[in-house]
């Protein structure tokens, strides 16, 4: 453990800390840092050691509809910006990310539990995100020309007025960004509605875009519990569509809440993604890869490759290999630039995924590794990477979606069968393929139904390729002009070039 660079970090974070136990985090509505309108508050804990960070203002009612009054009030001017001048104030928050990049990843770390490894590239993949969509800003209304008989049609896009973002407690610095920079490159203004298990980074998030200069009510933040804050956001009639990333279930709330106003929605919801590993892939980089993407970001990944789907032939000699992995996965303080895996984000949460472990019993399958929670000196949500071998598809363990470092093994004969198996489940976000046949890896990507296909490659992103899933992993895709599709409505305007002929309805026949 490098623990001169552990205490630098804790060293760092005092001051922080300091300003949270200080100042409650308020709500940006309308361009001021408001408390709640009933004064109260809730209290954000730490998951590292249970401690707690500070109290953060409870959305009511009032204060959401006050928010979505703002960004209604700030749209036309918004949307009526110059692309050109939307750019530029969204390369400026970018600079200021970058500038408080190390903040901001402390922040994330202390507030979530996510290691720091991983946490300082997550600031900057939140700069990058407003840089790629400012770029995008001034092209975002054009659209097609669409030439007819006698007729020009052609479209163009015009914002779709005040959206909601609500965002979850999984990396929530970086996926905040991810939605907010394209609606407000594409001329929305915004309602945000953090998670409450990891409300500090949103708070920086908007202060950082107020002192960029967005115009008061563009961004409004309200803190809150999803089942009152986030419901009267969907439900709001001035808020024109939903952007969600969070569970599937939470996804149907939405849908639920959102119909009286007929909301648009766009979802970024649950996984329980395969990774097949075929008997001529290369299976060192395969070890790699399954181990990447289960155990990092403590497991709490929507893309995470939870099942591993592994052929019978190599599938004794490849556990043993994960096995031995897993036993040396460093799990400690996320501030440690040498911890692997970080404490879960929240008590129940961690409960939720210890109950695996006696479902795994329950079920009958080997715990190869883990299977136990731990404390590091006494507290925190830290649990052992756990891996369950000799899986059977049906089980609970292959089917639902647990959200932490614990891999669900399960052997298949030959393709066909890796397909049935990598399909047989509710979810479709992402699939991960590891084989050295080329035709092969291009039937197994037609065949996966899932929104996102990785052959021999780990969640490698490109900003303009879409990014979403199918069946109950989401609605829609992100990325690109993707983004633009969802924050944006595109008009058709169909001009006459000549004198066509018009029906003449209501005009005496001449004898
Ligand atoms: P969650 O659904 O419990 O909460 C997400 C957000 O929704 C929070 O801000 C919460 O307050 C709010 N919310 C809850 N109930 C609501 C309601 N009735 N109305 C409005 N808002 C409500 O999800 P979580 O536990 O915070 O996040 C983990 C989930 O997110 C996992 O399922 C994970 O797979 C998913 N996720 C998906 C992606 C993706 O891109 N597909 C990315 C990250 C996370």
């Amino acid at each position: 453990m490098s623990l001169s660079s552990l205490e630098k970090n804790l060293n760092q974070l005092q001051d922080l800390r300091e300003r949270f136990r200080r100042e409650p985090i308020k709500h940006l509505i309308d361009g001021e840092w408001v408390s709640s309108s009933n004064k109260e508050t809730f209290i954000n804990g730490s998951p590292i050691d249970e401690s707690i960070i500070g109290e953060v203002a409870l959305g009511t009612q009032q204060d959401v509809d006050e928010a979505c009054q703002a960004a209604h009030n700030a749209f036309s001017d918004w949307a009526a910006m110059s692309g050109a001048k939307r750019r530029e104030l969204l390369h400026a928050i970018a600079d200021s990310i970058e500038a408080n990049a190390e903040e901001i990843a402390l922040v994330e770390s202390l507030d979530t539990g996510q290691p720091i490894r991983f946490m300082s590239k997550a600031a900057i993949r939140g700069a990058e995100n407003y840089r790629y969509f400012a770029d995008m800003a001034p092209s975002a209304r054009d659209g097609l020309a669409l030439p007819a008989q006698k007729h020009m049609n052609y479209t163009v896009r015009q914002p779709i007025g005040p959206v909601g973002v609500i965002t979850p407690w999984n990396t929530p610095f970086m996926l905040s960004t991810w939605k907010i920079a394209p609606a407000l490159a594409a001329g929305c203004t915004v309602v945000h509605k953090p998670a409450e298990w990891s409300p500090c980074t949103a708070a920086l998030l908007a202060k950082l875009m107020e002192e960029a200069g967005l115009p008061k009510g563009v961004i409004n933040t309200v803190h809150g519990l999803g089942e009152t804050t986030g419901k009267a956001l969907t439900e709001n009639a001035l808020i024109r569509a939903i952007a969600f990333v969070g569970e599937s279930a939470t996804g149907s709330n939405i849908i639920r809440q959102g119909a009286e106003t007929l909301k648009r929605v766009h979802f970024e919801l649950g996984g329980k993604n395969p990774v097949i590993v075929f008997d001529d892939a290369d299976l060192d980089r395969a070890e790699d890869a399954v181990i990447f993407m289960i155990y990092s970001l403590n497991g709490e990944r929507c893309t995470s490759s939870s099942r591993l789907l592994i052929q019978e032939s190599i599938a004794d000699e490849f556990i043993e290999r994960i096995k031995k992995r897993v036993g040396l996965l460093r799990v400690g303080h996320p501030l440690d630039p040498d911890t692997e895996i970080g404490p879960l984000i929240h008590a129940s949460h961690l409960e939720k995924v210890i109950s695996y472990f006696e479902v795994a019993r329950r079920e009958g399958v080997t715990i190869a590794a883990g299977g136990k929670k731990i404390d590091i000196q006494g507290k925190g949500h830290f649990v052992e990477p756990t891996l369950l071998t000799e899986a059977d598809s049906s089980m609970r363990i292959a089917q639902e979606e647990i959200f932490g470092p614990v891999l669900t093994v399960i052997d298949f004969k030959d393709e066909e069968e890796a397909v049935t198996l990598a399909n047989n489940v509710k979810y479709g976000l992402a699939g991960y393929v590891w084989t050295s046949n080329t035709g092969r890896s291009v039937r197994m990507a037609e065949n996966l139904d899932v929104g996102m296909v990785w052959v021999n490659s780990e969640n490698n992103r490109h900003l303009s390729a879409p990014f979403g899933g199918m069946k109950a992993s989401g609605i829609g895709r992100d990325g690109g002009d993707y983004s633009f599709d969802f924050y944006m409505e595109t008009k058709n305007i169909c001009i006459a070039t000549g004198e066509h002929t018009i029906p003449k309805l209501g005009k005496a026949r001449k004898s």
